[in-house]
């Protein structure tokens, strides 16, 4: 029996769109357009310049600072600018436009590196690094990161194959379709990190791909397969762990505090085939859905392809979007410039009709708790919320507002539909300005 987390929410699916279509690869567009920040640290520098010719999977830019992750050429072709772009995150960033010389011309590094058991686990631990895998299922940890930061303090390793978010099935597709890529990166993770449990966690909206994963296992064997009750945010890593082992992650603490590492299955897929292929992570599975697409699909995108280029892909819109978002409903953000290209942990892109979204709110709250009894985290967003508007930092801080996961609870479940999520995250900004500030010594 898995083990509850606490709270949680039980939103309509809304999978059904692309449940049953096959990945397709959407060819390279003429343009790449590949952003110096695809990872939660600080931005690479290019290693190329204007007008050099560049092959698919060679490395173009890196950053010795932790939390960064190398970033490679998507397609071959010559550099045409190097200049600030749009990023998804609404800012302009500094990016590498390579225009596609249609040839897809392999770098002469890629090649396979030999099977799991030849290498060591500190070759793989490079192999991983050098291949700019970071976290696919939108938190954009650079992997090597996270594996080292687990490294002696972890027993279990868990993939994370739950997919809650409504309308998302690139995973489903994955782990139907490639569930050897899902455990052939598990087996480089175990051998890196010699777990004593090994676990790949499905919810059970997605039993067909609980089964194709269950016929590549051997019948003995040293992987353990999940169901877990699809309760959203079951993949949230916090709410994983407590499912899968029972253990709690304190407030300000990490999964490997627990003894826990956890890894999205398209991650897992990634250093698969680095491992296997040497070819880094240049391409990345998309679900193409909500009312005002045409015709959605789940397709394999070149990373830095433009946003505007993967809708067109899936026919169009049938109406004029009235709001399109990168990532899930629950905690995707929303997207003005469709120019602003696709990047590595980007694994939905959803719009919506007028008529589909949910009606204003009241944003009055009537003091009705149940943003509270939702809440995974054990906070209490109503109060979060009210302190964030009288810029009431110290409560803010009292109140763990740090631990949210933004994970959308409370905002879903909320009668007068108080933009609590978007609150809480102006609070998180407001905090950092305040430190920032302080440590300057302008506030006394
Ligand atoms: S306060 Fe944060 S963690 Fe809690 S439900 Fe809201 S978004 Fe999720
Ligand atoms: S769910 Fe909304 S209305 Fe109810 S207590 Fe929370 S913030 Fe107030």
């Amino acid at each position: 029996m898995p083990h509850l987390f606490r709270g949680g929410v039980f939103p309509d699916d809304k999978k059904k769109s692309t449940r049953h279509k096959q990945i397709e690869a959407l060819p390279p567009p003429e343009r790449i357009i590949l952003p110096m920040s695809m990872h939660a640290g600080p931005p690479c520098e290019p290693s190329v310049h204007t007008g050099q010719a560049v092959a698919m999977g060679q490395m173009i830019a890196d950053s010795a600072a932790p939390g960064s992750a190398p970033v490679h050429a998507t397609v071959s072709g010559f550099v045409e600018a190097i200049e600030p772009r749009r990023h998804i995150n609404g800012e302009e960033g500094l990016s590498v436009v390579i225009f596609n010389d249609g040839k897809d011309r392999l770098d002469s590094s890629i090649r396979p590196y030999g099977s799991v058991e030849s290498l060591d686990p500190g070759r793989l631990l490079k192999i991983v690094r050098g291949a700019g895998i970071v976290g696919l299922g939108g938190g954009a940890v650079p992997t090597h990161t996270k594996i080292a930061s687990a490294g002696g303090k972890c027993d279990t390793v868990i993939i994370n194959g739950c997919e809650c978010e409504p309308y998302m099935t690139s995973d489903h597709r994955l782990m139907l379709e490639a569930p050897e890529e899902v455990v052939g990166g598990l087996r480089v993770l175990m051998k890196i990190l010699s777990p004593k449990r090994a676990v790949i966690a499905v919810e059970s909206n997605k039993k067909e791909a609980y089964e194709a994963l269950r016929h590549t296992l051997p019948g003995k064997t040293d992987i353990e397969l999940k169901m877990l009750p699809a309760r959203y945010p079951q993949g949230s890593e916090k709410q994983l762990i407590r499912s899968v082992t029972g253990r709690e992650v304190p407030a300000g603490r990490q999964p490997p505090d627990v003894g826990c590492a956890v890894f999205n299955v398209d991650t897992a897929a990634a250093i698969h085939r680095a491992v296997t292929t040497g070819m880094p992570l240049i391409r990345r599975i998309v679900t193409v859905a909500g009312s005002a697409v045409s015709n959605p699909k789940n397709l394999s995108v070149r990373i830095g392809t433009p946003i505007s280029e993967i809708f067109a892909a899936t026919g169009g819109f049938r109406e004029k979007p009235a709001k399109i978002l990168t990532g899930g409903p629950m905690m995707g953000a929303a997207q003005y410039d469709l120019s602003a290209p696709l990047v590595k942990s980007c694994g939905s892109l959803l719009a919506f009709s007028a008529t589909d979204l949910p009606p204003a709110g009241t944003e009055i709250c009537i003091r009705c708790g149940k943003c509270v009894a939702a809440c995974p985290m054990k906070l209490l967003p109503n109060y979060l919320y009210m302190y964030e508007r009288k810029d009431r930092l110290e409560e803010l801080k009292k109140l763990n507002l740090q631990d949210c996961v933004e994970c959308g609870a409370c905002s879903y479940i909320c009668p007068g539909r108080l933009y609590l999520v978007h609150s809480i995250r102006t609070g998180k900004q407001k905090l950092i300005d305040d430190k920032k500030k302080r440590e300057e010594g302008q506030v006394g």
